[in-house]
């Protein structure tokens, strides 16, 4: 089962995916964990990379498409697998499109979570998140034990830039102007399966899972 999450920063794409691959054991392969790799390895392309993802701007298609391309070909693959961040602009999927073609594949859904952009300002501004050992919390539905506190490290938690109401808006912007087109894309397509992504986490589970089946 080959699988895309769209829907703009913040609508629940990365938790759904994380519960998806669980449930149907295929990995979760997501760009930003690709990305968070290579600028804690301090590689080339983690350096590129960073300098666009603090302005909150999106990491060029050309880093990116091998990238994920070779990630895909690997054995644990062969099953399927949950792409969530990528595609993000229409020469992306295109790319993403001929690369399976090659190997006589093709995505089988894309999955949209849609959540109007206020409630993503509100959502993201809520997020806190540990720098020290990446874990993420969310002052409304995921609190640390104790206020403003890892859990599991003890190191303070902050407000990231990408997840500040500026840099929300910034990337919501390039989103509708980018990203927005791919729904079009997969709709032609005939493998664009919507989703209200306003629900509640689970509720928005167990609507896609319906949709795939058990
Ligand atoms: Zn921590």
């Amino acid at each position: 089962m080959k699988l895309i999450m769209l829907g703009a920063p913040g609508a629940g794409k990365g938790s759904q995916a994380k519960v998806l691959s669980d449930k149907y054991g295929i990995p979760h392969i997501s760009t930003g964990d690709i990305f968070r790799a290579n600028i804690k390895e301090g590689t080339e392309l983690g350096k590129k990379a960073k300098k666009y993802m603090d302005q909150g701007l999106l990491v060029p298609d050309e880093l990116v498409c091998d990238l994920v391309v070779d990630r895909i070909k690997q054995s644990d693959c062969a099953n399927g697998f949950i792409l969530d961040g990528f595609p993000r602009t229409i020469p992306q999927a295109e790319s993403l499109d001929a690369a399976l073609d090659q190997i006589d594949e093709a995505m089988d859904f894309a999955i949209d979570l849609e959540v109007a952009d206020e409630v993503i300002v509100d959502r993201m501004g809520g997020r806190r998140a540990c720098l020290k050992c990446g874990a993420t919390y969310h002052l409304i539905n995921m609190k640390p034990q104790k206020d403003g506190i890892c859990d599991r490290c003890g190191e303070a938690l902050v407000l990231r830039d990408d997840d500040k109401p500026e840099t929300v808006k910034k990337r919501l912007t390039v989103y509708h102007d980018q990203t927005k087109p791919l729904i079009e894309y997969y709709r032609k397509k005939g493998i664009l399966k919507e989703f209200d992504g306003t629900k509640l986490p689970q509720e928005v589970t167990n609507d896609i899972i319906r949709m795939l089946g058990e």
